[in-house]
């Protein structure tokens, strides 16, 4: 079976790598070391907690088995929601009212945290916050649309419903039925985010090891003892960032999630008149669809976008045809589309698809979960294990603590995952068929 640590353990060039942000080069561990806050994984979660435990007066440590940000930190979307990947109301179904309430405030400040980051470091990472487009494509879609527009108008959020006319306008494509849009929400280069945060970190006193994989962790002594293939850390608390790579570093955990293959493509720069009539007013979208679906304009005139691969195994091609025509058919003006770059990166697809922060033993705390959702998430529950090594107990995480569940039938959820990725698939199919049959006449 092939673990996602397997793929290849070079950064795949991407339309961030492209951006000319040199790499780190950071040195793997060697020799003996000790800490007060040793941190499994090098993406944003752990960058973050790094950053925020430093600065709290924690000796840090970071071991990376690749490159910082080699996970899906450096490979996703960019997409910064306000939010998790659920509505309110289901937030508070699940935590209670003021827990609820407390996980909603968080999940909006969140890309409040990352500006806040960025100013402060001066991080160089295309950070702004033109709002975000969801569109739908199903009337029951447009109805979900209206009901969250209603929640966060009724809070005199900056959030708006949009006809179908209102939508093409804004999307470049009168394909959906409508849209909302949520101007709280932004778009990053998430490669330079997490390299940002990384060297804040360094320079304010942690030390971040690449090509360093954590092999085996043990209590000794009241204290964990990570080893590594040239090195050891003894630390009073472990964080196990490593989301969707988890290995078998600790027992069972790999169990917790299903790590998922998606895809990103990135379109040769467009011709003037094409790329001013797309997304025109440079919000990032998605799209009620069940499966990936983001789309955003780059400032070079490069359309990037997800779409459709084998879920699973070792990397392969992509579904071509079926990425192509999707986006040809929201945007015919596209014509030839041809791709400059596309890559793949693993999210991990738990049962609630919610992030979990787990306590595995004294001082020993992992997150994971991500769904998608992890560029300003990941920020602040890094921020929150930060905390706690500072002292807050993890009761009073915003993000409440859970046993690590393992996922049913783990071992063949692989087959399951495609069968239900097939199943949404055809549903998407089914729905957008309809959809198109409501397109206006050109
Ligand atoms: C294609 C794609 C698109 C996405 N789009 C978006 C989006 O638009 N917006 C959004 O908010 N989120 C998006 N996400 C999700 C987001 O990227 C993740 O939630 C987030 O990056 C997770 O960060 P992380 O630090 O938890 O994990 P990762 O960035 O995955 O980092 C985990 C790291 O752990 C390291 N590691 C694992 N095991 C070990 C070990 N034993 N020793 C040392 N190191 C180890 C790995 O090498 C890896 O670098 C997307 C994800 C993907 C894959």
């Amino acid at each position: 079976m092939h673990l996602p640590l397997q793929d290849d353990s070079r950064l795949p060039h991407t339309t961030y790598s492209a951006d000319a942000r040199t790499p780190l080069g950071l040195s793997p561990l060697r020799g003996s070391h000790r800490a007060d806050v040793a941190i499994v994984g090098g993406g944003i979660a752990g960058c973050s907690v790094a950053l925020h435990a430093v600065e709290a007066g924690a000796r840090v440590i970071l071991l990376e088995a690749n490159e910082i940000g080699w996970g899906a930190s450096g490979r996703n979307a960019g997409h910064v929601p306000p939010a998790t990947k659920h509505d309110p109301d289901e937030i508070v179904a699940r935590y209670g009212a003021a827990a609820g309430q407390r996980l909603i405030d968080a999940a909006e400040q969140a890309p409040i945290v990352v500006a806040g980051l960025i100013a402060r470091h001066g991080i160089d990472c295309d950070y702004s916050v033109p709002g975000i487009i969801m569109a739908a494509h199903t009337e029951a879609a447009m109805r979900a649309n209206a009901r969250r527009v209603d929640y966060w108008q009724a809070r005199g959020r900056p959030v708006e419903l949009l006809d179908r006319r209102k939508a093409a306008e804004m999307i470049g494509s009168d394909y959906y039925l409508g849209a909302w849009i949520d101007r709280r929400g932004g778009k990053i280069n998430p490669l330079a985010y997490v390299r940002g945060l990384a060297r804040a970190a360094i320079k304010a006193g942690a030390s971040l090891h690449e090509g360093t994989r954590a092999t085996r962790l043990e209590r000794d002594g009241g204290r964990w003892k990570l080893k590594t293939p040239m090195g050891q850390v003894g630390a009073e608390h472990v964080f196990l960032c490593t989301n969707a790579y988890t290995d078998d570093l600790w027992p069972g955990l790999r169990a917790t999630v299903v790590p998922v293959r998606a895809y990103q493509f990135t379109s040769r720069p467009l011709r003037d008149n094409v790329r001013k009539s797309i997304l025109p007013g440079g919000q990032p979208m998605t799209d009620s669809r069940r499966l990936l679906s983001g789309i955003r304009m780059h400032s070079d005139g490069r359309l990037q976008f997800g779409g459709q691969g084998p879920a699973f195994g070792p990397q392969g091609e992509p579904h071509w045809r079926a990425t192509h025509a999707r986006l040809q058919r929201i945007f015919p003006q596209l014509g030839e589309l041809e791709t400059d770059y596309w890559w793949t990166g693993f999210m991990a697809m738990n049962g609630d698809n919610s992030w979990h922060i787990h306590e595995l033993g004294p001082g020993l705390l992992a997150m994971l979960g991500c769904n998608g959702r992890g560029v300003a998430l990941a920020t602040i529950w890094g921020r929150e294990l930060a905390r706690y090594a500072a002292g807050t107990p993890a009761r009073d995480f915003v993000l409440p603590p859970s046993q690590p569940t393992r996922i049913w039938l783990h071992p063949v959820a692989r087959p399951l995952v495609s069968a239900l990725i097939g199943y949404y698939a055809l549903r998407d199919a089914i729905e957008v068929r309809r959809l198109e049959r409501t397109r206006p006449a050109a």
